[in-house]
């Protein structure tokens, strides 16, 4: 089969390689991969990959090949991938939450061979059947954006009434203003440019805040202005710098919640006093579980989420969409396709 790969630290190749199987497990062949921005990451060694060659890519959709007897799925379904593989037996995997396993197998694209390759190695139990409604390419971009989303709405206890601010408008920030909508609350977006606006519009933000010259210095005032002076009731943070970050935390009403997914290299310098007086709340997320990939795929399903592709690229094409991510040349997410 063909991958995309490192074959050494840095060095991006799209090769023909051994097919995939794992005993035990499921094989997959790829209809959809999304090209996310954890890939450059990966590619710049931020996230080093155990060994090389490492074949890249950690979302994914497409048609079951084979399952081992007595799996939840059967070859030919139409599923999405869930890329988080654990233990299986800490008390985290056991109440559904693998994406905080203490010993994890890994996650596919991090650390055990990725989606980016003709077929994927993995767990039956990892794969969410689809349905018609719901398109390879949906699913790749649910398989991450989309559950990360589901995810810190609710961690972060998103509900009917709330003022939700999301700060980032990729491909998460996309999703999570959807997600935000579809659990009753009304959306305020940042947008670092009027293109990106107009899609976190689209997407159902009622209001849309873009930088100025001053960037985030400006935000706290113009979120409380928006808001009658209270402020708002939780501030999803995409993009995890610095003074991002303050911005957010000044932005909340009391009792609110900053829910913190992106991140940067910064630190946050910030006196506990700031947090206190107001009784703030700091939910973190990361990734999801599978039951919020299947909510993700419901509300897909029932026209509630949208994913807003780009560029659909044949697989031999993927160092040209890692370099229009890199150049932040990308609306919404480019998506690997098999036809
Ligand atoms: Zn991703
Ligand atoms: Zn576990």
């Amino acid at each position: 089969m063909k991958a995309a790969l490192l074959a050494s630290k840095g060095e991006l190749a799209v090769r023909e390689i051994p097919d995939a199987a794992h005993e035990g497990w499921a094989v997959v062949e790829t209809r959809a991969a999304g090209i996310c921005g954890t890939e450059l990451h990966i590619i710049d060694a931020l996230f080093e990959p155990p060994r090389y060659p490492f074949t890249i890519g950690h979302e994914a959709a497409g048609v079951v090949a084979s399952a081992p007897e007595g799996s939840p799925v059967r070859a030919g379904q139409r599923v999405a991938v869930y890329n988080m593989i654990g233990c299986g037996h800490c008390e985290w995997c056991r109440s559904g939450n693998p994406q905080v396993c203490t010993e994890p197998v890994g996650q596919l694209g991090f650390t055990l061979d990725g989606t980016f390759s003709d077929y994927i190695a993995v767990p039956a139990e990892n794969l969410v059947p689809l349905p018609d409604e719901v398109s390879f390419a949906d699913a790749a971009l649910l398989s991450c954006a989309g559950m990360t989303a589901v995810h810190a709405s609710r961690l972060g206890g998103v509900a009917l009434g709330d003022v939700v601010v999301v700060d980032g408008v990729g491909g998460v920030g996309l999703m999570m203003i959807q997600v935000a909508r579809a659990c009753g609350a009304d959306v305020l977006a940042i947008a670092d440019e009027e293109t990106k606006a107009e899609l976190a519009r689209a997407a159902g933000a009622e209001r849309c805040i873009v930088l100025g010259p001053g960037g985030y210095a400006d935000v706290a005032e113009a979120v409380r202005e928006a808001t009658s002076g209270a402020g708002a009731s939780h501030f999803v943070e995409l993009v995890g710098t610095e003074e991002s970050m303050l911005a957010g935390l000044r932005s909340l009403r009391r009792h609110g919640t900053f829910v913190s997914i992106g991140y940067t290299g910064e630190h946050l310098n910030v006196h506990p006093v700031e947090l206190i007086l107001s009784e703030l709340r700091w939910v973190s997320s990361v990734a999801a579980s599978r039951r919020d990939l299947e909510t993700a795929v419901g509300l897909c399903a029932g026209g509630r989420l949208e994913t807003v592709v780009d560029t659909r690229y044949p697989l031999d094409q993927v160092g040209v969409g890692l370099d229009r991510l890199r150049a932040r040349k990308v609306s919404g997410r480019n998506v690997l396709v098999w036809e």
